[in-house]
């Protein structure tokens, strides 16, 4: 928790609108280690730039509600953005994969079915190739949607040392967990889709009031 220097409340540090592009920042102390704060500014999560920054409710009294609403919208647009294509990659994984290895399954003569759904995802399999993941839509998650129960009857079908060769040689360099892909699927999709919806309705109009208040109201202000 951070004590805010403007009201001496103690806050989650989620009520000072930090949070580095990488997953695991600390703040750092030595240059070396500095954390980029999501904004792209220069600011480094340092112990000096944390002790500079306001809560919500200082920043809206000191910078007004819409200058909040501002960063508001723009760091969760950066959340969506970034979960959005942190799960776009792990839904495409294995699929681009299975496009890159279908060379490969050509001469393992057993998989009729494996080449039925490459043909399926060929629409998507640019965007896969470029790894061109915020223009994974939902058109796209559709595509992969229909060609993945085809994928699992081709899975079922094959026998146990061409399955192995799937599993082991085909997926281990870029997919090392296929089986968590495998199982956790709808999953992701449903997870990446509910982000998609998010980021759409955000955009359709300015939502920042309805932004501001959720995030004011939901501060705690009883610890001190
Ligand atoms: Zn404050
Ligand atoms: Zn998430």
């Amino acid at each position: 928790m951070v004590r805010c220097p403007g009201c001496s409340h103690w806050q989650e540090l989620r009520a000072f609108r930090i949070g580095s592009t990488r997953n695991h920042w600390v703040p750092a102390t030595v240059s070396a280690c500095e954390f980029r704060n999501w904004d792209e500014s220069e600011n480094t999560i340092t112990d000096t730039f944390i002790d500079g920054l306001s809560c919500n409710h200082c920043f809206a009294k000191y910078h007004g509600r819409s200058n909040l609403a501002e960063v508001l919208v723009k760091w969760l647009d950066y959340c969506l953005d970034s979960e959005r294509v942190r799960l776009a990659f792990m839904l495409s994984a294995a699929w681009d994969r299975l496009g890159k290895q279908y060379r490969k399954f050509e001469r393992v003569s057993s998989i009729y079915e494996v080449k039925d759904v490459v043909l399926d995802i060929l629409p998507v399999a640019a965007k896969l190739k470029t790894h061109d993941f915020h223009n994974i839509g939902l058109t796209e998650i559709l595509t992969l949607r229909m060609a993945f129960p085809k994928w699992v009857t081709a899975w079922g079908n094959l026998d146990h040392e061409t399955r192995s060769f799937v599993e082991h040689s085909t997926w281990n360099e870029s997919c090392k967990n296929f089986h968590l892909w495998f199982e956790n699927y709808h999953a992701i999709e449903a997870h990446l889709v509910w982000v998609i919806q998010c980021e759409m309705e955000m955009a359709e109009k300015d939502r920042g009031d309805d932004l501001t208040d959720w995030v004011l109201s939901r501060e705690g202000r009883t610890l001190t």
